[in-house]
């Protein structure tokens, strides 16, 4: 008999992605005729424009896109998303800097392997998106969590960072505008962060697929760009998917230093080659044309966003700071732990996620997910009526 265990210890650690399962669960019941609202999606519930989508057909028909083309990307991609980056957050960079990815997961996944060996630790400030400490076990590398709180408005601060930081201090996870917080870190707090970085000589990886989706007064600021001393040891994760509502095309991209850029193409040859080609003509239309599609939906997500804060605000016992980034809402849900909700009394947020979908067929990500029990998240990509209805049934099912 074979010592061997079936399922590799690496990735047998790997748990179901939280975010999806939820979703996945609330399609099911959905598709068996329950009246499930789900606030588990996270992506833009509109059509991708159609400029892309015709760009995407075109492309479908033209016989030298159903053939393999160069593994970090086409050419003209890698270049417009150097020009689109300079456009839209400052940064100057080349087409050899960017390697194009299938998606902006796959760019978290090549920069970690890429950068982590066995026995590194990436400082990952909390609540963190659900994929980034998987890719840093694979790589046989430590996640160092640092917790941050609603009272703190989900912000990592300095003080933290220097505490956390040892001699095996690899990199710095750092996103903003945040899932699943919504936190927007300020100029000044970005240069703070970059500049102790710096004086570390650690690396920051910086996930910006968010960019354009600040609300109110907040701004959009690109790490590398208010501190360009970091460039050296700096990579910028972004994608289509939220910009252009492009969740499903599956094109992302890293922009880093070559050597950097090189050694995850190299990668990434032998694991998937080049992104689908009609996607990445689709990503080109997207990336080369206007930004009217987003500041559309960003208006509706706005609306969205303040009618969601000022319910979830409403109900007695909830803590929620205001989004102001990405399409997320973030609760405490502390309060609620130990009532009793149909005969059952929860202690975890997974619990009383589960007995909500069950009773009130509301689907939230527990806040486990994340590495934030007692918190949720709930996405507020969705119609007007469905999110209204939904928080008022949450509401009845929390207080009632
Ligand atoms: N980064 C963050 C912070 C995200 O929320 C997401 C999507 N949930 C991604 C990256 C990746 O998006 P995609 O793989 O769909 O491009």
């Amino acid at each position: 008999m074979s010592e061997h265990r079936r399922i590799s210890a690496r990735v047998a650690a790997i748990t179901e992605s939280a975010t999806l399962a939820v979703s996945t669960k609330a399609k099911a019941l959905r598709a068996a005729g329950e009246p499930v609202i789900g606030f588990g999606a996270g992506e833009p519930d509109f059509a991708t424009p159609d400029h892309i989508v015709e760009a995407a057909v075109v492309a479908a028909r033209d016989p030298k896109n159903h053939k393999y083309s160069p593994a970090p990307g086409l050419p003209e991609l890698r270049e417009a998303i150097a020009t689109k980056t300079l456009r839209d957050s400052g940064l100057v960079c080349s087409a050899d800097q960017v390697l194009v990815t299938n998606g902006g997961k796959h760019a978290v996944y090549n920069t970690l392997l890429t950068l982590l060996d066995e026995g590194d630790e990436l400082l990952l400030p909390a609540p963190y998106w659900t994929t980034y400490p998987e890719p840093v076990g694979l790589a046989g590398a430590r996640s160092v969590v640092l917790p941050t709180d609603a009272a703190g408005g989900f912000k990592v601060t300095v003080d933290q960072l220097e505490a956390a930081y040892t001699p095996a201090t690899k990199a710095l996870l750092f996103v903003s505008p945040s899932n699943p917080t919504g936190a927007v870190y300020n100029r000044d707090e970005i240069e703070v962060i970059g500049r102790w970085a710096v004086d570390k000589g650690i690396w920051v990886i910086t996930d910006e697929i968010y960019e354009h989706l600040v609300y109110g007064n907040n701004e959009h600021h690109s790490l590398p760009v208010v501190v360009p001393e970091i460039g050296d040891r700096c990579v910028v994760l972004n994608g289509v998917a939220k910009t252009y509502a492009m969740t499903g095309w599956r094109v992302g991209w890293m922009i880093g230093p070559t050597d950097v850029i090189k050694a995850a193409g190299n990668l990434q040859s032998h694991a998937t080659s080049n992104v689908a080609n009609v996607s990445q003509r689709a990503a080109l239309a997207a990336v080369e044309g206007p930004l009217d599609a987003v500041h559309e939906m960003r208006q509706a997500f706005d609306r969205r966003r303040r009618n969601m804060y000022a319910m979830l605000s409403a109900i007695d016992g909830v803590v929620v700071p205001e989004p102001q980034g990405a399409f997320y809402a973030f609760p405490s849900l502390e309060a609620f732990l130990g009532r009793r909700y149909g005969g059952v009394t929860p202690t975890t947020t997974v619990e009383l996620a589960g007995i909500m979908l069950d009773e009130a067929k509301v689907a939230i990500v527990p806040g486990e997910a994340f590495g934030a029990p007692g918190y949720a998240r709930l996405s507020f990509a969705l119609g007007d009526d469905d999110l209204g209805e939904g928080i008022t049934r949450m509401s009845d099912f929390l207080t009632g």
